[in-house]
């Protein structure tokens, strides 16, 4: 039995696991990478790419202090482990080195982080379209430059961060596509400079952008991706209300693309955690109280698996989330309970500049008008838009039924690419709400796992 055990070794699980350990608790941390990090903190170390200086991709200094802060105060760091299951009693199924064992801890801290959104487009199956995350993580992790021309399309933090990382480790940026121009307000200038370091660091991707004289389209989709396989180029088009549609072809190898993150629920919801609608940024997402403890006492849940909000922010949140355990176990110090406060004060200014990014960051939604019959939306079980249609057209009112019919969200990866296009088409088709249509509990195991090792179980 632990005090508290953390899945997800992300910022907010490792800074969860840091600060319950230095506050005296027994710690347990669980992550399915072989490196503990995350997605921010993925560097391999990587010094140079293609003969040119990575210099951000250096490993950074914090992840050398958590280690040797988790060494030092004795946590129990498990990579290479993936949560299968959480009971509501917070029992742990964890499939690790070929066999499943079990975890109970008195508390649970998910911070499981987020996966990238990809709203489908004619051609996005074909190799070289990649999130903008994954080409972070490309380069990050293995050294490796993705394309050499490329395109990059969205218009979000993470696809400008992407923008600027490609063009530092020597590829061509052809453009930075949006769907839309964003609408700046005071309100919201005003909001951004609550964290005017943050502002300004978004601020010289802008002018690398600028100074390397790359491309910015406003208004601009990709309607076709032109290669069977490998991206050899796309059509773009304009769509400008009061204009007439342009067209134009971008010679690239690599097409850039993300709509945003959409928050790892699977755990919360094996748990029981009530969950939510998240208007601002339409996604579903664990209800919390003021110390991210969910509505199932003593599961906490911080960072991007609630909202993605940044590195920053997961650090804020799972450190605010073990001192409340602290304190609610009574290791209750004046100086923890100011330590709190600090940290709340630093989050409600930190969500201020957030809620301005997410004003300003243009969302992309589903929209069919944009779409061929043959874009593929389940790119599992390769199911186009033409027969989810076919079958929708047919009175399939519900996700069951639809996957029953189609096999929509029944690959391999269990909807987690394609299950909020798959529900967007169908609350159009019903005429309801996205919000109305909440993903189902999902069911166990939450990640693939060898029969063999799971029939040791029993
Ligand atoms: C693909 C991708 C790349 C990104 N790259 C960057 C970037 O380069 N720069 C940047 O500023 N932001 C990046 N982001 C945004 C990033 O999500 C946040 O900035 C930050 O990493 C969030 O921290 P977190 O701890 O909340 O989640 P994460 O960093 O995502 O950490 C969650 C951890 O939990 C583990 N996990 C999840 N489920 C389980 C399970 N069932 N069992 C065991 N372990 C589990 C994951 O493997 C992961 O290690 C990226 C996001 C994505 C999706």
């Amino acid at each position: 039995m632990y005090n508290v055990i953390v899945v997800g070794a992300g910022p907010a699980g490792l800074s969860a696991a840091r600060t319950a350990a230095e506050a005296g608790l027994k710690v347990a941390l669980i992550d399915d990478q072989p490196r503990i990090g995350g997605q921010y903190f993925r560097h391999a170390g990587v010094k140079r790419i293609g003969g040119l200086l990575a210099p951000q991709f250096r490993r950074a200094r914090y992840i050398d202090t958590s280690l040797s802060t988790l060494s030092r105060c004795g946590v129990k760091v498990l990579s290479e482990a993936t949560v299968l299951d959480i009971s509501a009693d917070r029992t742990l199924t964890v499939a690790f080195r070929g066999s499943i064992a079990q975890l109970q801890g008195e508390n649970v801290v998910i911070a499981a982080g987020a996966r990238e959104r990809i709203i489908p487009f004619p051609g996005w199956t074909t190799p070289g379209v990649i999130g903008a995350g994954a080409a972070q993580n490309l380069m990050k992790a293995s050294g490796v430059l993705p394309g050499s021309r490329v395109v990059v399309v969205g218009a979000n933090p993470l696809c400008l961060l992407a923008a600027t990382s490609l063009l530092r480790c020597g590829a061509k940026i052809v453009a930075v596509c949006a769907p839309r121009r964003p609408r700046v307000t005071f309100n919201a200038l005003l909001r951004l400079m609550r964290r005017p370091d943050i502002f300004l660091r978004g601020m010289t991707y802008l002018l690398m952008l600028r100074l390397y004289r790359v491309r910015m389209l406003s208004d601009y989709r990709v309607t076709d991706v032109i290669g069977d396989e490998k991206v050899a180029g796309v059509i773009m088009r304009r769509f400008r209300e009061g204009l007439p549609p342009s067209e134009e072809r971008l010679e690239v190898d690599l097409v850039v693309v993300n709509d945003g993150l959409l928050p790892n629920i699977e755990l919360a919801s094996r748990a029981g955690c009530e969950i939510e609608w998240e208007p601002s940024t339409s996604v579903w997402s664990p209800k919390r109280n003021a110390d991210f403890e969910t509505t199932v006492p003593c599961v906490y849940a911080v960072g991007d698996c609630v909202t993605a909000s940044g590195a920053e922010n997961s650090l804020l949140e799972g450190a605010i989330a073990a001192t409340s355990i602290a304190t609610s176990r009574g290791i209750a110090d004046r100086g923890r309970l100011r330590q709190l406060s600090r940290l709340k004060w630093q989050w409600r200014r930190l969500q201020e500049f957030r809620s301005a990014v997410v004003e300003l960051t243009v969302k992309e939604s589903l929209d069919v008008r944009y779409l061929t019959d043959d874009t593929i939306v389940c790119r599992c079980e390769d199911v186009s838009l033409a027969t989810i249609k076919d079958a929708l057209g047919q009175d399939v009112q519900d996700l069951n039924a639809l996957k029953a019919e189609t096999r929509v969200c029944m690959g391999r990866c269990q909807g987690r690419t394609c299950m909020h296009t798959v529900l967007a088409l169908l609350a159009t088709a019903v005429g309801k709400e996205p919000d109305q249509f909440m993903p189902p509990v999902p069911r166990l195991p939450l990640r693939p796992v060898r029969v063999g090792d799971w029939l040791k179980k029993f």
